[in-house]
């Protein structure tokens, strides 16, 4: 039976049910209802339903703020990039990653395996299928009952008196709500979209040219040549997809001589550096930032093997690629290097990857111009723009403000995605660290919610009448105490 479809034993769900039963989770909302003019406002929107916004929504849930809604642009079972543009086999990381649990042994990726497939399944498995992976983040959604809105792209975040006004395009057309605050969970592309380099012109796109994080139907490359520019994994994905589906040749034009050989990413793991990345200084943030950006990461070693099995598959070294441009049905590419010439293909992938700039991200293009950047607090940081432009995050992803001039609600704004490495460590970039992402964020959003709302808790408190000792011989009731 394919490992995928098979069905629960419905056991799991019933250890989870008897964990949250155990630890009195969730808690009710202890935070008062608001409206405005008649319009109800909403604690918090996630947008984006992927691990990330799961493990924001059910943090938040877990602590007590329940008046949420999660809004998704997709439909059920696309969210993230597992099922479209992820062309890897299976995930990258390792099988143990606990995954979006919020601590809960029985929602871990591993004890839902094990439910499905059982225990010998899980000791044979090497790594985790993509699909495998949705699947599992699927079943998290539906056994902590987030309330997703499928279907729903978020368009506008706009500051309204205090609170953000959320523009979405739904199946019923366009509408908005109101929310405190907004935690952007919107995945490696929600940061600034995709990199396009300058000299490969953007009228190729798509007859001849497409970016490898873009959807690409493989089918029509059948006996044709593929180009890619790049030699990080989704380079190797695309070329390794491509030649599986029948592509006659696949070959990576690559500016290094040499593939990086070590995966930093892997290396700076582990509680130190997700819990205390923004324990350093701008200054060692910013310089440990720069040192990942340069050196790095090599494909997966499994990766390479895939596409060296693959009949067609060539790589070139030293290769830069200069310029790229239409002739007849081709796309011919000049080639830099130590032997300049041209090359001709049937189709090109432009594997350079994703880039961060809060200058591009359309939902919040209000808020951009006032949001700080690692190139406002670190000097001559005009050096490396790329670097400059990461947004500067406070220590619950809330964007700051660039100076005097920017919308008191700009810190409402949870920039949860790929943006705030540099700011908080890759806690909300890969799974490693995306338990403790939704903690971050929810202990954040708890504590300004605390702050909001503290004369009405306060006042609740001072209403709270609930007699302890009316059983007991001691009991005075209200009014009649001694004087
Ligand atoms: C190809 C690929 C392979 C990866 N492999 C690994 C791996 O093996 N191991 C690892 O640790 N990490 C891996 N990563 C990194 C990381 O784990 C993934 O990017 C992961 O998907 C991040 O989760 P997320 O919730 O932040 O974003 P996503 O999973 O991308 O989810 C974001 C969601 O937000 C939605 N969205 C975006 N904008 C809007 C909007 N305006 N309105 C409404 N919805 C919106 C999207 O539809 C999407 O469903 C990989 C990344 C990629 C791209």
């Amino acid at each position: 039976m394919n490992q995928t479809t098979r069905l629960a034993s419905g056991a799991l769900e019933a250890r989870v049910r008897r964990d949250l039963e155990f630890l009195n989770l969730p808690p009710r909302n202890w935070v008062p209802p608001r409206a405005r003019q008649g319009e109800a406002v909403l604690d918090v929107v996630v947008v984006g339903a992927g691990m990330n916004g799961i493990a924001a929504a059910g943090a938040l849930i877990h602590r007590g703020i329940s008046n949420i809604a999660v809004l998704e642009a997709r439909e059920p079972g696309r969210e993230g990039p597992w099922m479209t543009t992820a062309r890897m086999d299976t995930l990258r990381s390792p099988k143990t990653l606990p995954g979006p649990c919020l601590g809960i042994p029985s929602l871990t990726f591993r004890a839902w395996h094990e439910d499905r497939f059982g225990p010998e399944a899980w000791e044979a498995l090497y790594k985790i299928p993509n699909a495998m992976w949705q699947d599992y983040l699927s079943w998290l959604q539906r056994v902590l009952e987030l309330p997703v809105r499928h279907g729903v792209r978020v368009t506008d975040v706009a500051p309204e008196e205090g609170l953000l006004r959320v523009t979405a395009e739904t199946p019923q057309g366009p509408r908005t709500l109101l929310a405190r605050h907004v935690v952007l969970a919107t995945g490696r592309a929600g940061a600034g979209g995709l990199v396009w380099p300058a000299f490969v012109p953007q009228e190729l796109v798509p007859d001849l040219a497409i970016q490898a994080c873009e959807p690409l139907d493989f089918a029509p490359l059948m006996g044709k040549s593929l180009a890619v520019i790049g030699a990080g994994a989704s380079a190797w994905d695309n070329a390794a997809t491509a030649l599986e589906r029948g592509a006659a040749s696949a070959t990576l034009y690559v500016r290094a001589k040499s593939l990086p050989q070590i995966n930093k990413g892997r290396g700076s793991t582990g509680p130190h550096y997700f819990h205390g990345w923004d324990a350093l200084t701008p200054e060692q943030r910013w310089e440990l930032m720069g040192y990942m950006l340069d050196v790095r990461s090599p494909p997966p070693h499994e990766t390479v093997h895939r596409a060296l099995r693959l009949k067609g598959f060539s790589i070139v070294f030293g290769a830069p690629t200069l310029g790229a441009r239409r002739e007849g049905a081709q796309v011919v590419l000049s080639l830099g290097g130590e032997t300049p010439r041209e090359v001709a293909h049937d189709y090109l992938v432009v594997a350079t990857g994703y880039r961060v700039d809060l200058d591009h991200v359309p939902e919040l293009a209000r808020f951009a111009p006032h949001a700080r950047r690692f190139g406002d607090v670190i000097p001559d940081a005009a050096t490396r723009p790329d670097l400059a432009a990461f947004p500067f995050l406070g220590t619950g992803f809330e964007l700051l403000p660039r100076g005097a001039g920017a919308p008191s609600e700009l810190g409402r704004i949870h920039l949860m995605n790929h943006g705030a490495i540099a700011s908080l460590g890759a806690i909300s970039s890969d799974i490693p660290g995306v338990m403790v992402a939704g903690d971050r964020v929810a202990q954040s959003i708890l504590r300004a919610l605390m702050r909001a709302e503290w004369p009405a808790i306060r006042e609740a408190l001072q209403a709270f009448d609930e007699p302890e000792l009316e059983s007991t011989p001691f009991y005075v009731p209200r009014g009649m105490e001694p004087k």
